[in-house]
């Protein structure tokens, strides 16, 4: 059993399993272009980019910036206790890669445009699959 807040869960597909589950190995992965290196997120079977279909997943460094946020204080569904950051946050891998996710290990106050943020896992398990949801935490803690 985890401990982690209960939240609504993404479904699982073949096709989004290695973004989900990348997170057992610690790692951050996005889909790549393999002809023109473009880093593809939401999940495509086609590169918006130069319309390729060899797309793999390959890993990111984890770390990122916080592009935009808010500070949610009334609980709108089920999920983790308010208040809470729901924050976008950019990877340096390319101009405008960008996940939306929470931070944490962090006073919702203290968060600012611009901070850098690292992942952090928080995972899940789902009758016999594990999820593991990409979180962003200060870049600064514990290291
Ligand atoms: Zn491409």
């Amino acid at each position: 059993m985890s401990d982690a807040p209960f939240r609504v869960l993404p479904a699982i597909t073949d096709r989004n399993q290695p973004f989900w589950n990348a997170g057992r190995d610690g790692v951050l992965r996005f889909q790549r272009c393999q002809d023109c290196r473009y880093w593809i997120h939401p999940h495509s079977v086609l590169c918006p980019n130069c319309h390729s279909k060899r797309i793999a997943y390959e890993d990111t460094s984890g770390r990122a910036t916080v592009h935009t946020f808010s500070i949610n204080v009334q609980e709108w569904m089920p999920g983790p206790e308010p208040p809470y950051v729901v924050a976008i946050v950019e990877l340096p891998e390319q101009e405008g890669l960008r996940l939306t996710t929470n931070i944490v290990n962090c006073p919702p106050d203290d968060v600012r445009i611009g901070m850098p943020v690292q992942v952090v896992f928080e995972r899940h398990d789902d009758g016999d699959e594990s999820v593991y949801l990409p979180l962003f935490e200060p870049a600064d803690l514990g290291t």
